[in-house]
């Protein structure tokens, strides 16, 4: 089943698009670019934009559902 997921209304530092927060039962939420795949805990990153991390260890689902939703 996909995860939960919204669009943020906070802007990736790297590409200037609207971040994801991706919601996973068995992990934490996670903030993501779909374009870079920058990413952190959706709690830090809606608190300091800058948390964001470019090549972020993401759970493999979660990378796999981000990049899908690039490509729709
Ligand atoms: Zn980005």
């Amino acid at each position: 089943m996909d995860p939960f997921y919204r669009v943020l209304t906070i802007n990736c530092p790297n590409c200037g698009i609207h971040l994801v927060r991706v919601a996973q039962t068995a992990h934490l939420d996670f903030a993501v670019c779909p374009s870079c795949m920058a990413a952190g805990v959706y709690e830090e990153v809606v608190g300091d934009p800058a948390r964001l991390t470019a090549r972020y260890a993401l759970p493999e689902a979660v990378k796999e559902f981000v990049s899908r939703l690039d490509r729709q």
